[in-house]
């Protein structure tokens, strides 16, 4: 469906968000047609830009940034609906500036209004409650509609996030609330939903009867990258367990919905975080694992240990990795441990799912010399290596019946030609047409955070030791120790 004619307002417009993902999301929009013809973008950020000078910046990050080769056609047609205001976000005149522009009856700014919020997160109350003071949280058009994107983090913990869907609230009711999580956005994500309920001969499998157990990995090679401040305050609990990963959980995990529609498939996902079984102070110590970056090397170069990397306190007890072990209280799932783990400055970026399932009941066959007979195996690679793997045991040529580990193999890659669009594409046409499957409803939130801030307690309360690792391995010992517990090993992806 192509969305109606409308307007889009980004605060934040000369952010690194808003120039390395968003204006190239919107050029190859525009490229695939999906934009309509009478689409209008206001900028709005402190910077001082005329509008012609920020439509060169523009142009000059979808170049840099598109996956696409620029076609210049398309994009002076994308930067001619461009303007731009000059303005701090906690001044009222901004919002009242926005306002004679986009109701300028001259001007032919559409009456439909999408607000993205790529500010910082202590803006987004600031700029809705001005926006609900301008009026500008109801379209002028009696058929008109406005909707709001908010980037992430979304709060710092449970309270913090209660307290900004409330202010969110008393501007917009909940379906105009778009929370962003971009990974919802990439497509190997989205068929994780396509794989289990499109397919007949996965979901009879997909339970305590044949699933051992499910690992869940997000690793990043990359260290805190010049984002060190706001790093220090997160820590990866935050940063990718609160919201990637239990994203990610949740899609594995949840029932079918009854439909294929915005609230049936939240109401199932919302339902996973409410059985995840919450940590007791004993469970904390046991099975949570968090740890530190130490010295190392990534790809031959010696990288800094946390501590050194600028703007860290020198006494910091962040985490760079966290490693979790939850159990699912429901009919599904009870008994089957998730892990999780996320680090940064790991061997190698790669983001995964792997379900193992449980082994044949007898093995009556000979493993070859080299190679242990592992349980079946499903990995779902969300990045880099798009794609889906499946390890089963196959015999090994000659006339005795030896059997050796194997995978079958599916690439996007492969079976796809073109290069898949990019999560931020996706996300910005469905906040466009009014689908908020792919968004984060407001008791989503709230129970990731329940969940993620009983482990921050649990840690405050404990204050035992943060583990470390070197630099470019696979993270700290206690994490190998944690699911070794269970007579387990993390996957090598
Ligand atoms: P950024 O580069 O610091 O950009 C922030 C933008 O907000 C700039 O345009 C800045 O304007 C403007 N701004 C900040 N305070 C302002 C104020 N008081 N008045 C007017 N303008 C103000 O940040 P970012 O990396 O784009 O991130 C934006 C949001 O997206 C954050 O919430 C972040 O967590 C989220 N996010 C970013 C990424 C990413 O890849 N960058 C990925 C995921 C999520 P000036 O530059 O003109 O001062």
């Amino acid at each position: 469906r192509r969305p109606d004619p409308f307007t889009l307002v980004i605060f934040g417009a000369a952010g690194d968000l808003a120039h390395r993902k968003l204006f190239p999301a919107l050029y190859n929009l525009m490229v695939d047609g999906w934009l309509p013809p009478d689409f209008r973008i206001v900028g709005i950020a402190r910077r001082a830009y005329n509008n012609a000078e920020f439509r060169q910046e523009v142009a000059t990050s979808v170049q840099s940034f598109s996956r696409r080769p620029p076609d210049l056609a398309v994009l002076n047609r994308l930067t001619g609906g461009l303007s731009y205001i000059t303005a701090d976000f906690k001044d009222p005149a901004a919002y009242e500036a926005l306002k004679t522009l986009l109701t300028d009856p001259e001007g032919g700014f559409p009456p439909n209004y999408l607000f993205y919020l790529a500010t910082p997160p202590q803006a987004y109350r600031v700029i809705a409650a001005a926006i609900g003071e301008a009026g500008l949280n109801r379209s002028p058009d009696p058929h008109g509609w406005v909707r709001i994107i908010v980037e992430k983090p979304f709060g710092h913990d449970l309270e913090s996030a209660l307290s900004l869907n409330h202010d969110l609230h008393q501007v917009f009711e909940e379906p105009q609330i778009y929370r962003i999580d971009h990974y919802l956005g990439k497509e190997t994500v989205q068929n994780i939903l396509v794989f289990r309920f499109a397919n007949g001969i996965f979901e009879p499998l997909w339970n305590r009867q044949y699933i051992d157990h499910v690992q869940i990995t997000v690793a990043e090679s990359l260290g805190v990258e010049g984002r060190g401040s706001y790093y220090d305050q997160a820590g990866a609990l935050r940063d990718m367990v609160q919201n990637h990963m239990l994203q990610l959980l949740s899609l594995i995990a949840m029932e079918p919905p009854v439909a294929f529609e915005a609230d049936a498939v939240r109401d199932e996902k919302v339902k996973v975080l409410r059985s995840i079984r919450p940590f007791s102070t004993r469970d904390i110590t046991q099975f949570t694992v968090r740890a530190q970056y130490e010295t190392g090397s990534i790809d031959g170069e010696v990288v800094p240990g946390y501590l050194d990397e600028p703007d860290i306190a020198s006494d910091s007890r962040t985490e760079t990795y966290v490693a979790l072990r939850l159990l699912i209280d429901n009919w599904r799932w009870a008994g089957v441990p998730f892990y999780l783990r996320t680090g940064k400055r790991l061997a190698k970026r790669a983001t995964e799912i792997a379900i193992q399932f449980k082994r044949a009941p007898r093995q009556f066959f000979r493993q070859t010399e080299t190679s242990e007979l592992e349980p079946n195996q499903l990995t779902i690679k969300i990045q880099p290596d798009e794609g889906i793997s499946l390890r089963f045991g196959a015999k090994v040529p000659g006339p005795a019946i030896r059997v050796r580990t194997v995978n079958m193999e599916f690439l996007y890659g492969t079976s796809f030609a073109g290069s898949p669009p990019e999560a931020y594409e996706r996300l910005l046409l469905d906040a466009m047409v009014g689908d908020s499957t792919l968004f984060t409803r407001k008791d989503e939130v709230e129970e990731a955070w329940t969940l993620v801030t009983s482990i921050l307690h649990g840690w405050e309360r404990a204050r035992g030791p943060l583990a470390t690792y070197e630099s470019g391995s696979w993270g700290p010992r206690e994490a190998d120790e944690l699911i070794a517990r269970d007579g387990f090993q993390w996957r090598r992806p």
